[in-house]
């Protein structure tokens, strides 16, 4: 007698893809560290992916701008040969813009259609992964501080915050000052973000010799990462400057491709790992990256900063694929909220007590959508003003 009738009785096929653009409005603004200009919108694509029995599976992230040429390839295919959709949106992604957010809507649906949780699909290596705070926010060293206290008092293990001021002695006296304020509570990672710009941004990266001199104020304040202190493309110079640093090296949140990831190992120029499954990649092209990089002995863990659709996507990869010590969890009250960030959810992503995020037993990534949250942001752009 078969114990699979489930699957063998699978006979459901792709019926349609809708994309959707929303915008939140925020007010007061969000002034992010990385953006010249304070965000006046939040912007949320979402992709749903069909069946012919009426499930439905959802994904975020990237604009998806002019897919619509490209839907026909997935309409009427076995939603379960997640292998063949990967390739072809890896094909698509030569062609066009980011197309991963239906990806993760794929194995949302999958994990539907199987009655299977994505962290079980993704190889079910842990349920669970403790979060570190993901700040946001350029604040006077007395308000980092109290943000800080903050963070460790609600559980969070280890906290990141963003340099680019105006002056390096600006940045030096933010972290000192949380230092000052959790000791050695909180692990803190620095991110320089000299690999991220928005389109407007014209400013030079930093070069090998200004990063050197970065790491060594911040070995000073014994800080867990340094991440994206150059161009993501300057492979040598992080190789260089991880010989010359004893921090460790976290980079690679925007890169693409996958022979970009195998030139960074090639080079040996990072410790940490961070693309994004929403951005590049996909759940199974990064399970795949996600042991290359632990087999070298580095580690695997995400950039998350989206909403929480792409958070909730990157949790099940990392906790099920992955052995993370901290996955990004963006977070910087009240400019920053769960609120904000989780918008289009019934239920907001939060941590327990100590600090760890606990994925459910539902099929597929076990989100409920908040389909009026939805409906009240429904825009025809997804830009941040
Ligand atoms: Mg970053």
């Amino acid at each position: 007698m078969s114990r699979e009738p489930q699957l063998s009785a699978h006979t459901a096929r792709i019926a349609r893809i809708d994309i959707t653009h929303h915008q939140l409005e925020l007010d007061p603004p969000f002034p992010a560290s990385w953006d010249s200009q304070p965000r006046r919108k939040f912007p949320a694509t979402i992709v749903r992916v069909y069946d012919d029995e009426g499930r439905m599976g959802v994904g975020s992230g990237d604009v998806m701008y002019g897919f619509a040429d490209y839907q026909h390839l997935f309409i009427g295919t076995d939603p379960l040969d997640l292998a063949r959709h990967s390739a072809v949106l890896d094909n698509i992604g030569f062609h066009a813009g980011r197309p991963w957010p239906l990806d993760i809507a794929l194995w949302d649906l999958a994990g539907k259609i199987r009655g299977e949780p994505c962290w079980k699909m993704m190889g079910g290596r842990s349920q669970r992964i403790r979060a570190y705070a993901s700040s946001g926010v350029h604040r006077h060293p007395d308000a980092m501080a109290d943000m800080a206290r903050h963070i460790a008092e609600r559980g969070f293990a280890a906290l990141k915050i963003r340099f680019g001021r105006p002056s390096l002695a600006d940045d030096l006296a933010a972290l000192a000052a949380v230092r000052e304020a959790v000791g050695d509570r909180l692990e803190l990672m620095v991110d320089c973000n000299q690999g991220w710009r928005m389109p407007w941004d014209t400013t030079e990266p930093w070069n090998v010799a200004t990063a050197l001199e970065v790491a060594g104020e911040l070995e000073k304040y014994d800080v867990y990462w340094m991440e994206e202190p150059l161009h993501r493309g300057d492979y040598a110079g992080y190789a260089a400057l991880r010989r010359g640093t004893t921090l460790r090296i976290a980079g690679g949140e925007m890169t693409r491709e996958r022979y970009e990831f195998d030139q960074l190992l090639a080079y040996d120029s990072l410790d940490v790992f961070q693309p994004d499954v929403a951005c590049s990649l996909g759940m199974e092209g990064l399970r795949k990256l996600a042991h290359a990089v632990e087999a070298r002995g580095k580690v695997f863990t995400p950039h998350t900063w989206g909403n929480g659709i792409g958070l909730m996507a990157n949790l099940h990869l990392t906790a099920g694929a992955a052995s993370a010590p901290f996955i990004e969890f963006p977070y910087d009250p009240p400019e920053w909220s769960i609120a904000r960030r989780d918008f289009m959810l019934q239920q907001p992503i939060d941590i327990d007590s100590e600090g760890w995020l606990t994925l459910s037993d539902a099929p597929g990534l076990g989100l409920a959508i908040d389909e009026a949250a939805l409906a009240a942001t429904l825009s025809s752009r997804s830009t941040y003003a």
